[in-house]
């Protein structure tokens, strides 16, 4: 059996290629596996799950599939999409997990995470994540009119696009540190995340031992997942196929943390 994780597909309807090639994945790829794992910014925007909006329910509709079919589906929230909460789990048959989490993979103890909150250098990001993360916050938030909380991600959006642009690229990547901290806090030797838009295994060494640090990738030019079984693991990248393909002259999105 196999465990798939993937993260940072940001699906929107303004960049549809990826959402086709993410629902030919969970038709095939993701069909024949144990679980798959969403580890954050699934969707670009989530303004609650009571947003009607066609695309978001088709890309639900067909995690709904997913389910259906036995295959068990977690989803961690992103520094995007973190409003899903229980309709959405309702919708899909998907179960929303906590950041972080600890899993068992085959033996292998690892953590999971999204990875914004390891990026610690991004001072003014992670005093946002603060504001946004509390609950308060939240309730008071979901509680405004759908249009008006539409109009108020677009907005959070085009900011933390400006932000990213301004920010120094290592200042918008995982800190060494509070990744050596976290892995050790946890007693693990693997730890798996997003976010960062670099995909790549990272070998270091903690306390004497060997460790790695594996980050998925972003779907806005290509998909990205990380396949385990008993036998090992793979970071693969997922061409699109000429059935999802980009149309020509979408592809200026770029990584968008
Ligand atoms: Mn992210």
């Amino acid at each position: 059996m196999t465990t798939l994780f993937v993260s940072d597909l940001h699906l929107d309807a303004g960049e549809p290629a990826a959402g086709a090639q993410f629902v030919e994945f969970l038709r095939e790829r993701a069909a024949g596996a144990e679980a798959l794992y969403i580890l954050g910014d699934l969707f670009e925007t989530w303004v609650g799950d009571d947003d009607d909006e066609p695309y978001r329910q088709g890309i639900c509709q067909a995690l709904a599939g997913l389910a259906r079919r036995g295959v068990a589906c977690y989803v961690m929230h992103g520094n995007r999409d973190f409003l899903l909460q229980s309709g959405f789990e309702r919708r899909t048959g998907a179960r929303l997990i906590a950041d972080p989490l600890i899993i068992d993979l085959y033996g292998e103890a690892a953590l999971l995470t999204h990875g914004d909150a390891l990026c610690t250098a991004d001072r003014p990001y992670q005093r946002l994540r603060a504001v946004v993360r509390d609950p308060h916050w939240q309730r008071r938030f979901l509680r405004l009119p759908l249009r008006l909380r539409r109009g108020l991600a677009e907005q959070a959006r085009r900011g933390s696009q400006r932000h990213t642009q301004r920010t120094a690229s290592p200042i918008m990547d995982a800190d060494e540190a509070a990744v050596r901290t976290a892995m050790r806090a946890c007693g693990v030797r693997t730890l798996i995340h997003g976010h960062t838009h670099r995909p790549a295994v990272h070998a270091l060494e903690l306390e004497g031992a060997r460790a790695r640090r594996i980050v998925l990738g972003a779907w806005h030019d290509q998909g990205s997942c990380l396949s385990w079984d008993a036998a090992g693991f793979r970071l693969e990248e997922l061409p699109r196929t000429a059935a999802t393909a980009a149309p020509s002259g979408s592809a200026a999105a770029g990584p968008r943390p």
